[in-house]
């Protein structure tokens, strides 16, 4: 079936169509590519999220300050929260945003297949200055992370003059193009954001370095670990029924899928992942393989021959959490993964030159080791044969306790209301 055509010749992606179902269920206000003007005479707070990693950790804020708008008395309603989704995720965010619980109040429509990364810049643009437009009453934007569409929110809500509070602010590593387009769009947030919540002390002190003003910097801890804290506590059911096979099972968890990874660092690591499993043939290396093509392509090429390395779609959440949790070894480019693994003592194997997580290093959970297959065999053997244990710091992750939400939403109410 042909997807829909929208007025002006605009194609929309049959995911696309699905999500705009399901924020219309929803009884959204603002379930259409181009918002329509709404008067909103109470104070608002938008908050914005549009990848995978946002929705887990912009999740326990949505849900957060939806409860306290709930409580709020119908005489003394101040202010009220706006959940926009941008949608550059959009094939893999319904799951999420129904296992959080976060239906969106709105949604964007940012992503066109094959576009580069300045016209995905561009799309966002014009969409969420419309967006902006429409609210007059907006009185803070929350943005989270590094995303192209986090920090194009941010600078639509800077032309608006709207405040902007940066959730997971701080977070660097030394080049500016790893992670690519990344790092940029975060040092970008950092420089117009009003409320910098910090998810460590050292991204406190990175903030500080950058002569960020110390009242604007607050201490939060990390929203992830509230989001894998919550999972845990919620009933399981495998949505991938090849899980419940693994259970009892050796495990070794891999993801990869950086921009930077793309090419001839993802071949090298594919070829050590194969070296690996034909070594450890009781183990199963179990691969969850990113949607973007490129990334499939050279997994999937490489990998789907060996036998006891299971290539999967994307998993959900609570399926991810789980393999997390029984894995013996977590290899990964992911960023979000090494907080989570951190908190589940977890031993990861960080295939990337840099991490902007060196609190993951120091506590004695992640393990910088680059592209290079020898390394990475050699490391991924130490802890496979039980050569190498871990040797934390502590016995408390540096990322999080599950209350960076509340801590965020303290602060936000306390300035907003004042
Ligand atoms: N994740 C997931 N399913 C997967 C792979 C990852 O739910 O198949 C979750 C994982 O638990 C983590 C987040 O997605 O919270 C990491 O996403 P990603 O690696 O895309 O982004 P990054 O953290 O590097 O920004």
């Amino acid at each position: 079936m042909d997807p829909p055509v929208f007025a002006g010749g605009l194609r929309i992606a049959p995911e696309f169509v699905r999500l705009f179902f399901y924020c219309a269920d929803a009884g959204s206000r603002d379930s259409s590519a181009t918002p329509t003007r709404q008067s909103f005479c109470m104070k608002t707070i938008l908050v914005f999220a549009g990848t995978r990693p946002e929705i887990i950790k912009m999740a326990p804020i949505v849900r957060e300050l939806r409860a306290r708008q709930r409580s709020q008395t119908a005489r003394k309603k101040t202010w009220s929260a706006h959940f926009c989704f941008s949608g550059q995720h959009y094939e893999l965010a319904v799951p999420f945003l129904k296992y959080f619980d976060t239906k969106p109040d709105s949604h964007l429509n940012v992503m066109e297949s094959g576009q580069s990364l300045g016209q995905l810049r561009s799309r966002a643009t014009a969409q969420l200055d419309a967006f902006f437009k429409c609210r007059p009453g907006a009185c803070a934007a929350l943005v989270q992370g590094d995303t192209t569409t986090a920090f194009v929110a941010a600078l639509s809500a800077f032309d608006h003059k709207v405040p902007i509070g940066h959730v997971e602010a701080g977070l660097r590593t030394s080049d500016i193009t790893e992670p690519f387009p990344e790092e940029l769009n975060r040092r970008l947030i950092t420089r117009i954001a009003k409320w910098h919540y910090a998810p460590t002390e050292r991204a406190r002190q990175v903030l500080l370095t950058e002569k960020v003003a110390p009242e604007s910097i607050i201490l939060t801890r990390n929203t992830g670990i509230d989001s894998l804290l919550w999972a845990s506590n919620q009933s399981y059911e495998p949505a991938l029924k090849d899980l419940a096979t693994l259970d009892g099972k050796r495990l070794v968890l891999v993801t990869a899928h950086r921009r930077e990874s793309i090419g001839a660092p993802l071949k090298r690591i594919a070829s050590a992942l194969v070296k690996l499993a034909r070594e450890f043939r009781d183990a199963t290396f179990i691969l969850p393989v990113h949607k973007n093509p490129q990334v499939a392509r050279i997994i999937r090429g490489d990998l789907a021959r060996t036998r006891n390395i299971l290539l999967t779609e994307p998993l959900e959440y609570p399926d991810f959490v789980w393999a997390m949790k029984r894995a013996e070894l977590i290899i990964t480019d992911s960023g979000g993964i090494q907080e989570e693994a951190a908190s589940l003592k977890k031993p990861v194997l960080v295939v990337r030159n840099e991490t902007e997580r060196t609190e993951a290093i120091d506590y004695g959970t992640s393990f910088l080791v680059g592209s290079d297959p020898n390394r990475l065999i050699i490391m991924a053997k130490e802890f496979l044969t039980g050569q190498r244990k871990l040797a934390l710091k502590s016995a408390v992750s540096p990322f999080g306790d599950g209350a960076a939400a509340r801590r965020i939403v303290d602060h936000l109410l306390a300035h907003i209301l004042s």
